[in-house]
């Protein structure tokens, strides 16, 4: 059986990133997945793309969201001045409205406080969080409807909960077909960075990468002819995708283990051994792929962590 005509669209971002994916599905309901950056260029390119396809944007009826990122959800305020149609995307994201200024700020507060806490510099702190602000221009006032559980089916879609590059991604995967909608989880082109997060009231931090590499394994195991990712072309052998990234993974953990020694080194100081030519203006990336390996090496036993006045550093064992 031939299952729906899953239509790729590559909406322009001003990021550094590129163009985004984001999927219309012809199926009833009519189903689009993730909704792209907030700029009117971007909101053009998706309507131009519906009329091409002999459809209206009021006929959308269904928005997946595979993460909850500026470049994955920016559109919804606008489609929702002229459609009516219900949002799932992972619980969390169910207690609060996207993007809005007070969730900024507080993502301000932590970005701030972490880069601190990881030794960074004050000048590059404050070049790499003015980098940060200039997202809020693109922030997006729209809420999400349903919390897509694990389990959950939408229309033929199955929902997979893979926190990793964000604590909310989801894949939404419909078996019959042997599809699945990725977002930025397995990516082709470029390795996804389990970003660094603001815990929990109450709760640790969690550990990115950890997680990411438990989801990985978990996506290794379905059976899927196709993805179909947040960025770059569909994914036809996921299987082989995820290996490398592993590979990946082992040699940058393999130069951090060359770059530590005995003496502590801050995480700001192992991210400037890891990324020495990078532009400081994206401090917070290169923190969080530092400090991503550094908490998995901690776990394997091959280092150690303390603070040095209120400094978090990494020594080998
Ligand atoms: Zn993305």
């Amino acid at each position: 059986m031939n299952g729906p005509e899953i239509v790729p669209i590559a909406l322009p971002t001003p990021f550094r990133v590129g163009p985004v994916n984001v999927f219309l599905v012809k199926c009833t309901p009519l189903t689009l997945v993730d909704a792209g950056v907030n700029t009117g260029e971007a909101f053009e390119a998706l309507r131009t793309a519906f009329t091409r396809e002999g459809l209206a944007l009021s006929d959308l009826e269904v928005v997946l969201l595979t993460h909850t990122h500026i470049d994955h959800v920016g559109l919804l305020g606008r489609l929702r001045a002229c459609a009516n149609f219900t949002v799932y995307a992972h619980p969390d994201a169910t207690h609060h409205r996207l993007n809005l200024e007070d969730n900024q700020e507080e993502a301000h507060r932590f970005a701030l406080a972490i880069m601190r806490e990881f030794g960074t510099p004050p000048d590059v702190i404050q070049k790499a969080a003015a980098e940060q602000q200039t997202f809020r221009d693109y922030a997006a006032d729209a809420a999400v409807d349903r919390g897509a559980d694990e389990g959950l089916t939408v229309g033929p879609y199955t929902v997979y909960h893979v926190p990793g590059h964000s604590a909310r991604d989801i894949l939404f995967v419909d078996h019959g077909q042997r599809t699945a909608f990725t977002g930025d989880h397995v990516l082709a082109t470029m390795t996804p960075n389990p970003l660094l997060r603001r815990p929990s009231p109450g709760q640790p931090r969690a550990r990115s990468l950890v997680q990411y590499r438990d989801s990985l394994r978990k996506t290794h195991g379905l059976d899927l002819e196709v993805c179909y990712p947040g960025h770059g072309e569909p994914i036809r052998d996921h299987r082989a995708v995820i290996d490398s990234l592993f590979k990946r993974m082992d040699s940058r953990s393999a130069r951090i283990l060359a770059i530590l020694g005995a003496e502590p080194l801050s995480v700001y100081e192992v991210a400037r051994g890891l990324f020495p030519r990078a532009d400081v203006t994206q401090m917070y990336l290169q923190l969080s792929a530092a400090v991503g390996h550094l908490e998995l090496l901690e776990e394997e036993g091959r280092v150690a962590s303390e603070y040095r006045d209120g400094v978090l550093c990494f020594r080998t064992v």
